[in-house]
């Protein structure tokens, strides 16, 4: 007889801790299935490793700026070995939280990978599972492009494997990952070349903040090739790598090629097929708003949905499923809608809600825009003159706030917020009556004319 649940998580990321944790403490009897470390992709090879690189490189920004604020600051070197080892044993106490935050929920924890056998039943290592619920919370991937010698890159994976400091990198893509490592390992030292396969990067960012961002990070060296579809890499007989593009540049003695062009789904293992399951045509799995499958009992929460793929947004789907399914809150459900999201770039990105493009395909001539561009008070005494930009996308004639776009030292600080004001429905008459917090950045939220 398999060992019966009234839940069970595969996946012990966001999305399955947060969903097994919230229906126990509901009273539900739950497991949560997960072969590696609990914490799932945000705590051992996404967000928080991130954050640790990013606040290094931050603080390298700092150094440089030192001399400007009259400090006789030499820096004497970078150790990166030094700053991985300390986020490891970071990441290393967050695995030993979470192992205390299932058992003090009462929630067993499977440590193997788990399969469909039937509506109701899962395969973990050997041993059968059922429960009444079963939420697939498996995550992502990166992808390897089909492209000859892509193996001898490297992805964010092998970026948070990296025991030195590449002297020279090659990073492919125009997203998230692509812009944030490209900008951590140019301030940590590194020549970086990015290479876009399209104009832009950040492409369904908000214009605003893709120009703004590409200025900055060709101000601060990074060599950008817009348009460039790479057609292989080869490793030379010195090690080093070459990656070579059609009708761009190639270029030559590359300690590293990250490939950073998107993530996929962690489906093939599940044997969805026997359960039936369906997924669209990239593999990730299709959800309503209430995070059912087309298959009744079964759910999907996080990456594998392919639905804003964000830590917060795992863990909130996870839940508000839970409170639905055990809380006795028959309509819960995550609203997709207005996700505040950060991009930690140098200088970072904060931006919710429609951009100017969306919002005027939408609403028409009953778009307003305000917005300002201007150098901040720091950065009025660093040689190295740092924009700051700030859009406001407003409709009607009650100038409803539907679009908040932050780019500017800050921003990720600034914008949780004034994410929570848009939320609640926010007009640019309630920002302009909102006294101004002085001398900050984000006063100019609420003067903007
Ligand atoms: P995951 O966290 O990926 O967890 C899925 C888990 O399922 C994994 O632990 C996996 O081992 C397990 N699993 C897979 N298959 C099976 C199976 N068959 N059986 C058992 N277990 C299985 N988001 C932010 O909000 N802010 C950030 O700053 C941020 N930075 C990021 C930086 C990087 C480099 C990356 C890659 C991502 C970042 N993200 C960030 C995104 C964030 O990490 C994800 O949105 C989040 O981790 C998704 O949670 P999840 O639970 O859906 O999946
Ligand atoms: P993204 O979806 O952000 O970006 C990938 C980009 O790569 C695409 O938009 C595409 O841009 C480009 N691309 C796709 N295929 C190719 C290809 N074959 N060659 C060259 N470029 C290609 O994915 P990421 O992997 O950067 O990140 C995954 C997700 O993780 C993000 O969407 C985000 O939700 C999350 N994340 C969040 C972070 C945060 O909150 N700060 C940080 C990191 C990740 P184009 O079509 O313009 O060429």
């Amino acid at each position: 007889m398999p060992k019966h649940y009234d839940l069970i998580a595969i996946g012990g990321g966001s999305g399955g801790l947060s969903v097994a944790q919230r229906a126990a403490t509901h009273g539900a009897r739950c497991a949560l299935v997960e072969f590696g470390r609990l914490g799932g992709t945000c705590v051992n090879r996404g967000c928080v490793p991130k954050k640790i690189m990013w606040y290094g490189a931050s603080l390298a920004h700092t150094l440089g700026e030192a001399a400007d604020y009259g400090f006789d600051v030499t820096s004497n070197g970078f150790d990166w070995a030094a700053l991985v080892a300390k986020r490891e044993d970071y990441i290393r106490a967050i695995n030993r939280w979470y192992d205390t935050y299932l058992a003090d929920a009462a929630v067993d924890r499977i440590k193997a990978r788990a399969r469909f056998i039937d509506l109701h039943t899962l395969e973990v290592a050997g041993e059968r599972y059922s429960a009444a619920h079963i939420v697939v919370a498996t995550g992502g991937t990166p992808i390897v492009p089909n492209v000859p010698g892509a193996k001898h890159g490297i992805t964010s994976d092998g970026f948070f494997e990296l025991k030195e400091r590449p002297k020279s990198a090659a990073v492919v893509g125009a997203g998230y990952i692509a812009v944030e490592l490209a900008g951590m390992l140019k301030a940590m030292g590194s020549q970086v070349s990015l290479y876009l396969r399209k104009q832009h990067l950040l492409r369904p960012f908000d214009a605003m903040l893709r120009e703004a961002l590409m200025e900055a990070m060709l101000d601060d060296g990074i060599n950008i090739f817009p348009r460039s579809q790479v057609q292989a890499v080869e490793r030379q007989p010195d090690g080093m790598l070459t990656l070579l593009c059609d009708q761009c540049q190639s270029i030559q003695n590359l300690d590293v090629v990250l490939w950073a062009i998107g993530r996929a789904p962690n489906t093939a293992e599940l044997d969805l097929a026997a359960v039936g399951v369906e997924t669209d045509a990239e593999g990730f799995i299709r959800t309503d708003d209430y995070q059912n499958t087309n298959v009744q009992g079964i759910y999907a929460i996080g990456d594998v949905t392919g639905r804003t793929p964000l830590t917060p947004v795992a863990v909130a789907a996870g839940r508000r499923l839970a409170d639905r399914l055990f809380g006795g809150q028959p309509e819960r459900r995550l609203e997709y809608e207005n996700i505040p999201t950060v991009v930690f770039s140098h200088p970072p990105i904060g931006t919710v809600g429609l951009t100017e493009d969306e919002a005027r395909a939408t609403h028409g001539a009953s778009v307003k825009i305000y917005q300002t561009r201007f150098t901040s008070m720091y950065h009025a005494m660093t040689r190295h003159k740092l924009k700051t930009a700030m859009k406001l996308v407003t409709i009607g004639p009650q100038e409803k706030i539907v679009g908040c776009h932050i780019i500017g030292p800050g921003a990720d600080e600034m914008l949780q917020g004034f994410a929570v004001a848009i939320r609640m429905g926010a007009t640019k008459r309630d920002f302009d009556d909102t006294v101004a917090i002085h001398p900050t950045s984000a006063e100019e939220l609420v003067t903007l004319r």
